[in-house]
């Protein structure tokens, strides 16, 4: 039962009220929420989120880096209205429809050429979970069932359940829940917060290459795959590297004869500047995870791409060596037609070459945060912006939070690194006011 509130109360109280009594909210302590109250939203449009005050919020996370074109996109629920009139969901096991085929089709020809089959999940951890198993069955069905290691970044994030906690390298979880898993090996990661003085991003990209060298010679017998977030490592606090590191881990992996999973469930869909952050690099991966923006934040929906060569190799009469895993939701029409849709825009606006001259213009309009003394390490690739902030204040990043919405902005530091991430639709007006707002926090700051 919803407890009575006083008339007094705003719907906002009473919403907040009956979320903490009924709901369990992700990546959260559920106490904190006594200090930093939950923000009960009732609407969304473009790059604003709205509370049921009217009180509005700049996405500038886009809503954990999932939303690319606004919230309640006219063009993207015109296509969910009309899915919705012809077929909600059906099994993918034994059928098959339109917008699973299409979607399919149209990420072949977009994506790095020699992906050309796509595997579906629903969320990104799943996609993680998909690459692992695929990549391991692979070497059982050529007859090396000792290749069913991993190997993934120092700093990686490829998801929360426990095979995708495995190649995750975040203190937090590793402590709560090593016992659980086994986590597997990491090599340095070449983010360039860390290359020495003077050594550029790419001889520091080079350096971290060598590293990845000697231990794929040491271990490639019994490594399946190496796993990476291509150019931009998210959870780490948005950490950014060389392309070269891309292109010796491919050139290192094929020697070697280790799968490479290309995790752009955050950076693909245009996030780093081109479609898919791969292409900066110009390799093809053997694995290329997809979710998060794929849908235009819309719905869950994830895929995994892979070659004809990992394909071929469960293509058989034996049961036993085809691919063993399926969800539920598998191939979901409403999420194929949302991903549809988002993949209409980009071409119908050309986003990938206007969002490059947002981001030049962009970057002028951050200076001033830029040449902050709090601030270092400022930082862009794409529709990415980072740096880090130099304060005494403790809790940094739940306190930025906070004093962010009081300012009608929504920023999720990831310790004492704040990013803005946000929705491609943002004008540079919109942007201007972000950088402002940001300042302002920066500037209270003990
Ligand atoms: C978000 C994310 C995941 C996990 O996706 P979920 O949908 O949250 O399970 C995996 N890898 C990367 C790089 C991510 O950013």
């Amino acid at each position: 039962m919803i407890p009575a509130m006083s008339d007094s109360a705003s719907s906002n109280d009473r919403l907040l009220a009956r979320s903490l009594d009924a709901v369990w909210h992700p990546c959260s302590q559920m106490k904190h929420y006594t200090r930093f109250p939950l923000v009960p939203l009732v609407r969304g449009e473009g790059v604003w989120l709205y509370d049921a005050d009217g009180k509005r919020y700049l996405d500038a996370v886009s809503s954990w880096w999932v939303n690319l074109f606004g919230h309640c996109n006219p063009r993207i629920n015109a296509a969910l209205r009309d899915q919705l009139e012809h077929l909600e969901h059906a099994m993918l096991a034994g059928f098959t429809h339109e917008p699973v085929v299409r979607l399919s089709e149209r990420l072949r020809e977009l994506a790095p050429s020699g992906l050309g089959h796509c595997f579906y999940g629903s969320d990104g951890a799943s996609a993680t979970e998909i690459a692992l198993k695929m990549s391991a069955h692979f070497w059982r069905n050529h007859g090396q069932s000792d290749k069913t290691r991993f190997l993934s970044l120092a700093n990686s994030y490829h998801g929360e359940t426990l095979g995708a906690l495995s190649v995750t390298d975040v203190a937090l979880f590793r402590d709560a829940y090593g016992p659980l898993i086994t986590q597997q090996a990491t090599v340095p990661s070449p983010d360039w917060r860390n290359a020495e003085p003077g050594e550029s991003a790419e001889a520091f990209a080079l350096r971290c290459a060598g590293q990845l060298e000697a231990h794929l010679q040491q271990h490639h017998a019994t490594l399946a795959a190496f796993i990476v977030e291509p150019l931009v490592q998210g959870a780490a606090g948005m950490a950014m590297y060389h392309p070269a590191y891309l292109r010796e881990a491919r050139r290192l992996c094929h020697h070697y004869g280790v799968h490479l999973i290309a995790d752009e469930i955050a950076v693909g869909m245009g996030r780093t500047g081109t479609l898919f952050a791969c292409e900066q690099a110009n390799i093809t991966p053997d694995f290329l995870l997809l979710s998060k923006g794929i849908t235009g934040g819309y719905l869950p929906l994830s895929l995994v791409m892979t070659t004809d060569t990992i394909y071929a190799a469960f293509y058989d009469d034996d049961t036993a060596r085809g691919f063993l895993h399926s969800h539920s939701y598998t191939g979901n029409p409403l999420a194929c037609r949302a991903a549809l849709a988002t993949l209409d825009i980009f071409a119908a606006d050309d986003v990938i070459a206007r969002n490059r001259e947002k981001s030049t213009r962009f970057n002028a309009l951050a200076a001033p945060l830029r040449e902050h003394p709090r601030v270092s390490h400022f930082r862009n690739t794409g529709m990415i912006w980072a740096f880090e902030v130099d304060t005494v204040q403790t809790d940094f990043a739940r306190q930025c939070f906070a004093r962010g919405l009081q300012q009608e902005v929504l920023l999720r530091p990831i310790g004492n690194t704040v990013y803005f991430m946000p929705p491609y639709v943002i004008d540079a007006e919109t942007f201007a006011l972000l950088v402002n707002r940001t300042l302002q926090i920066i500037e209270a700051l003990p």
